[in-house]
């Protein structure tokens, strides 16, 4: 992938806002545990910049893949994990599948306004009993006139207790697990909806999460995307953009996690020298190094497949794993070599040690990664369960 000036122009403009509008005010964010994010999406809605690839008549740009990689990249100049993972739902985790399936109804309804940045979404895919094994969910919505009535519980959805819609992965019907599922889209203040916690995390904290609860919440069959039992397909799909993004968004934080390493290490003085005296100290900084341009690379090919219209499932999943592995790997090596400032709370590197380490976790965890890519390699022979 090559960026032109145009993804470059995209990147500096994010990188202004942040520099501006954001950055100043992680600590204040991360302490509160919640960002502002209808104020700060409708400033990124104005720069046109949460919409790049989606369809014009929506008020997107509609620009090619890249350029939605390109903003998810510069992304990671944010001083925090939380407030990216939020925009990173917006425009990569609800909307991919809206606006390729969604009828033009739905698409004005909600995708617009999102792209405007006059709303906020999330995806509600993960249940207290399903997070991993998505085909193994429980909510269910029963048809009721023109209308369904969803019954169940969403936990660990980011952006949920701001959002003003969930696009949401529901059982539709009783046929097999991998048929019988459809997204729809539900207004977030529909009678029958329980924000029942904010779930507190070790990491990720301007970032909402939220245990969400549905009691025969009445929604238009309308707000379905595209046909009936064909959500788990679409989701599959959409989760491919999804991992892109935590691919692309990992890469300038580690890149900061290494530089800022450097920087203690040349300063901090012990045994007559410096830390980046030690030749272990250098190599293993140079090694990480190398580690995330080999991920960048792996990132950028399969995004260029993707703008093809190439099934990027397996170097999608590839790029998802080496991202949980290596943020880890990272952040750890580096905090190590702060000594006891790597512990402290403030430290942007123990920072990312907190927040990076949802990165095996969230989205589809390590193993499922692994799964995936087992299957499509041919090695793992075992029927899906139907
Ligand atoms: C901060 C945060 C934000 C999130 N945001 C969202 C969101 O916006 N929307 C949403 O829908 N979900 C969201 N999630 C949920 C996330 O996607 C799930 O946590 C994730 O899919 C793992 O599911 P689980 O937590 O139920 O763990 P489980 O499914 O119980 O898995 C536990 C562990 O089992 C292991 N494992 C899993 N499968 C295998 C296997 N095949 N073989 C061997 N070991 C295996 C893995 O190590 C895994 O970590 C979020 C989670 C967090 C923590």
């Amino acid at each position: 992938m090559h960026y032109t000036h145009e993804h470059l122009e995209i990147q500096k403009t994010l990188r202004r806002f942040i520099d501006e509008e954001i950055n100043p005010h992680v600590d204040e964010w991360e302490a509160a545990e919640a960002f502002p994010a209808h104020e700060v999406f409708r400033k990124l809605g104005q720069l046109g910049l949460l919409g790049l690839n989606k369809p014009e008549e929506y008020g997107g740009a509609g620009l090619d893949y890249s350029y939605a990689m390109a903003l998810a990249e510069a992304l990671g100049h944010v001083d925090c994990g939380g407030i990216p993972m939020a925009v990173g739902v917006q425009t990569d985790m609800c909307t991919p599948a809206l606006a390729r399936f969604g009828s033009d109804e739905l698409r004005r309804e909600f995708l617009a306004p999102a792209i405007a940045g006059e709303t906020v979404g999330c995806i509600g895919v993960s249940e207290p009993g399903a997070g991993s094994d998505v085909a193994g969910l429980k909510s269910y919505a029963k048809k009721d006139g023109d209308d369904y009535l969803i019954t169940g519980q969403k936990m660990w959805i980011t952006n949920s207790l701001q959002a003003d819609w969930m696009c949401m992965l529901v059982n539709t019907g009783d046929g097999p697990a991998h048929r019988n599922k459809s997204l729809v889209i539900v207004p977030m203040d529909s009678p029958g909806i329980e924000k029942a916690k904010k779930i507190r995390k070790i990491g990720m904290h301007s970032s909402d999460t939220g245990l969400i609860y549905f009691d025969n919440v009445r929604v238009p069959q309308r707000n379905r995307i595209g046909e009936e039992g064909q959500g788990f397909v679409y989701q599959m799909q959409q989760f491919q953009e999804e991992r892109l993004w935590c691919a692309a968004s990992s890469l300038e934080p580690m890149d900061t996690c290494i530089a800022q390493t450097i920087e203690w290490a040349q300063q901090r003085r012990m045994f007559g020298a410096t830390l980046a005296d030690q030749q272990w100290v250098q190599f293993k900084l140079a090694e990480l190094k190398t580690e995330v341009e080999a991920l960048r690379a792996l990132t950028y090919r399969a995004c260029d497949l993707h703008v093809q219209g190439e099934d990027v499932t397996q170097l999608a999943s590839m790029a998802k794993l080496k991202t949980g592995r290596l943020t880890r790997e990272v952040s750890d090596t580096c905090l190590q070599f702060w000594g006891g400032m790597g512990f402290t709370w403030e430290n942007r590197v123990s920072r990312l040690f907190r927040d990076g380490r949802l990165g095996s976790i969230g989205g589809g965890a390590d193993e499922v990664m692994l799964g995936i890519l087992a299957k499509t390699m041919g090695i793992a022979k075992r029927p899906p369960r139907e």
